[in-house]
């Protein structure tokens, strides 16, 4: 995996002064990088049956998508508030950078669907931990929550402490 590693841009002090932003445009602009890094996340959901793959805006849209085309599922988008236009539930976290909130149609998924969650980056876990909790409060089944990068140092797994996390990329 450290072809994709060396295909991620490192930009210091992006978006706030003290944070190192993990840059995925540098990758997802190769196309083998591009094509290496769909595989890695889907791989370990071959034959799961998953039936949507939810994606977190924005970045969780380009990977997440892409994800849902190689494992035949469908695709749900979690959004900023304000953006999804039916009605919503709304889940509340923390950000390294900030407070922020996420979105998702209450009618999002039938009950029990099987649901795999994909996003760029866990950091602190806050996205990850309402995404999550979107999902079960409209009845999905999370089968897995999958990153292409995991900064381990922020610790986010104690948050999803319990949940199947998965990442290709560890920092
Ligand atoms: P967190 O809720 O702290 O786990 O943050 C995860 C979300 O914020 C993901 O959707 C990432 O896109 C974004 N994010 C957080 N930290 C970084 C970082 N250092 N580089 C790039 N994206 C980040």
């Amino acid at each position: 995996m450290d072809h994709l590693k060396a295909k991620i841009r490192h930009v210091p002090d992006f978006p706030k002064k003290g944070i190192l932003f993990y840059d995925i445009t540098t990758l997802l602009s190769d196309a083998r990088g591009f094509a290496d890094t769909i595989d890695a996340l889907a791989a370990p959901y071959m034959g799961e049956d998953i039936d949507q793959v939810v994606g977190i805006e924005s970045r969780g849209f380009i990977l997440g998508a892409a994800v849902a085309n190689a494992l035949g599922s469908g695709f749900i988008p979690i959004r900023k508030p304000g953006k999804l236009p039916s009605l919503t539930h709304k889940e509340s976290y923390n950000l390294e950078y900030g407070t922020d909130a996420l979105e998702i149609h209450q009618d999002a998924c039938p009950t029990d669907h099987r649901i795999l969650i994909v996003d760029d980056v866990l950091a602190t876990g806050g996205t990850a931990r309402a995404a999550i909790d979107l999902v079960r409060k409209v009845g999905g089944k999370v089968i897995g929550a999958a990153f292409l990068i995991e900064l381990d140092f922020l610790n986010g797994r104690a948050k999803l402490e319990g949940e199947p996390v998965y990442s290709v990329l560890r920092y």
